[in-house]
């Protein structure tokens, strides 16, 4: 463990914040002129804040991992105390869906845990003026009251196949609250929905349901079949952001949010999986049917999050999921050269 600087740098902001946070969660601060890190900066996340930070004009600062290795204290900290970031966003994580959460728990709490420690704790000792975590909705109970309030964290058990991440994540929030608390540091966090855009995973393992829709509804046309299967019943309900709404969101948190609480980071509507691979396959232009699996497991059943809090702080969506999957699938079909 790196010993404590003698005089960490938020903590002299201590007062600051806590003035901030007791005036209201309507705060402003300036990204302009800032050096800010994108942790992460290579994934779908990260790539999207990248493209959004650039009409900041802030400076962006990303490392690869081939470089800073984000689960190495010691690699972590002397990057961040060499290039002094003023604003850092985690936006680094091991992500996967059911399969890969069910196959790899060892690695999905470990390697998430020690991501966000030891950006979380360089950050601190360099005096970053503002961090923004990311964690996801999977932090909420399995049978949380829909639409999910940020309240309800921590007042349920979790859905099994994805507890391992779920409970990093939820470690991720406490660390930022607690270093707020007895540091004073105005570190954030914020849990989107599941996201989709330019950038995302296609691997049918470790891909989320919607990637994993358009590439099966792709490959289906492409041989012609006449049917496709989904995973599970089709019945539970899902909710989607495009990943550059996410993104705008996250740069508007990072202007105006200053508060211990994390903040949910949703497009306000949810869909059943049938639905939703209807609008796939709309859109992809396959014209086969579309059977459900009842051998595969379903997940949660609903997974609303309420985004009346974002709402409040002047934010809304602005792609909708029609227009969002359309421009998905063209980047999918970019990114492999399919077109
Ligand atoms: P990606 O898998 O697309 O990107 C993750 C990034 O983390 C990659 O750039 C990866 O680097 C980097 N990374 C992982 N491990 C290390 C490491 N040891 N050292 C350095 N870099 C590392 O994830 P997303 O962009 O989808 O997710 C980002 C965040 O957003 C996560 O916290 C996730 O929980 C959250 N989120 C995502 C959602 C989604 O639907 N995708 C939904 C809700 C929340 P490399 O490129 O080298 O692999």
């Amino acid at each position: 463990m790196t010993a404590r600087p003698v005089e960490p740098r938020c903590a002299e902001d201590a007062e600051r914040v806590e003035r901030k946070s007791k005036a209201g969660s309507k705060t402003s601060y300036a990204l302009a002129g800032k050096r800010v890190w994108v942790a992460g900066h290579r994934g779908m996340v990260g790539g999207a804040l990248v493209r959004r930070l650039a009409t900041e004009s802030c400076e962006i600062l990303t490392v690869d991992r081939a470089t800073v290795d984000l689960t190495r204290q010691d690699t972590v900290e002397r990057w961040t105390a060499k290039v002094q970031p003023q604003v850092v966003i985690v936006a680094a994580a091991k992500v996967g869906g059911i399969i890969a959460n069910d196959r790899y728990p060892a690695e999905f709490l470990y390697e998430n845990l020690l991501m966000e420690v030891n950006i979380v704790h360089a950050a601190w000792r360099s005096g970053v003026e503002k961090l923004l975590f990311l964690g996801s909705s999977c932090i909420y109970p399995k049978f949380a009251e829909q639409p999910i309030l940020e309240e309800a964290l921590l007042t349920g058990p979790l859905e099994p196949t994805n507890e391992w991440y779920a409970i990093a994540k939820i470690a991720g929030i406490k660390l930022c609250q607690a270093f707020r608390r007895q540091y004073g540091c105005d570190f954030i966090s914020a849990m989107p929905t599941n996201l989709y855009g330019p950038g995302d995973n296609y691997d049918l393992e470790t891909s989320h349901v919607l990637p994993a829709l358009i590439r099966k509804t792709h490959e289906a046309k492409e041989r012609g079949d006449e049917q496709i299967a989904i995973w599970g019943t089709g019945s539970p309900r899902r909710e989607f952001l495009h990943v550059d709404d996410c993104a705008d969101a996250l740069v508007h948190l990072l202007k105006v949010y200053s508060q211990p609480e994390h903040i949910n980071v949703g497009s306000g509507e949810d869909l059943t999986i049938l639905d939703l691979a209807h609008l796939v396959a709309e859109v992809v232009g396959f014209r086969g049917k579309i059977v459900s699996d009842p051998s595969k497991p379903d997940g949660t059943p609903r997974k609303l999050m309420s985004g009346e809090k974002l709402r409040a702080l002047g934010w809304q969506p602005l792609i909708g999921l029609r227009d969002g999957i359309a421009g998905a699938y063209r980047a999918y079909l970019d990114e492999d050269g399919k077109s």
